[in-house]
């Protein structure tokens, strides 16, 4: 655990967030500033900061690989159950391809409008009006794992 990161300090449950789903390998939870009603991150537990810091054959880094994308996969799949249309998947190396914050994650972001419309990549693009809002989001997706 890197304690000078967000995420790493998110898994750790120092810093609390929307969770939808966990294990002992990774979680995924609510974007707190999210494209999309629904968008979500997966993170592996272990702290990478991007995919060039991954080893290269290592079983327990490729168990978590496995995982991560397990999760994230569900996730996409809850998310077009729940809120229809479709979804992008997106993860940013570095600073230069938008990462901000250095622990590896997934984005799953809920495209429930029609081929019309055009995808945000905007952060914050669709906050929720309140917690309420966000907490029955999370349900729902909730659901959707199960
Ligand atoms: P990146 O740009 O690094 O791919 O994405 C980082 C994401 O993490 C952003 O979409 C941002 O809104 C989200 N984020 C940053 N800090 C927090 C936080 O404390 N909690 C949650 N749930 N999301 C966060
Ligand atoms: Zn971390």
């Amino acid at each position: 655990m890197d304690t000078n990161c967000i995420f790493c300090r998110i898994a750790a449950g120092e810093i609390p967030s929307t969770k939808i789903y966990e294990n002992d390998k990774v979680l995924a939870f609510l974007d707190i500033s999210p494209m999309e009603r629904g968008h979500t991150l997966i993170v592996p537990r272990r702290h990478w900061a991007t995919m060039a810091d991954l080893p290269s054959g290592d079983p327990e880094t490729e168990a978590v690989m496995s995982e991560w994308f397990r999760v994230a996969r569900l996730v996409c799949k809850a998310a077009i159950k729940a809120f229809g249309g479709g979804a992008n998947l997106l993860q940013c190396n570095g600073p230069a391809a938008g990462q901000t914050v250095p622990h590896l994650h997934l984005h799953v972001i809920p495209r429930p409008g029609t081929v019309e419309t055009q995808p945000s990549f905007v952060s914050g693009a669709r906050a929720y009006s309140s917690d309420v809002e966000r907490e029955a989001t999370a349900e729902l997706l909730r659901r959707y794992l199960r």
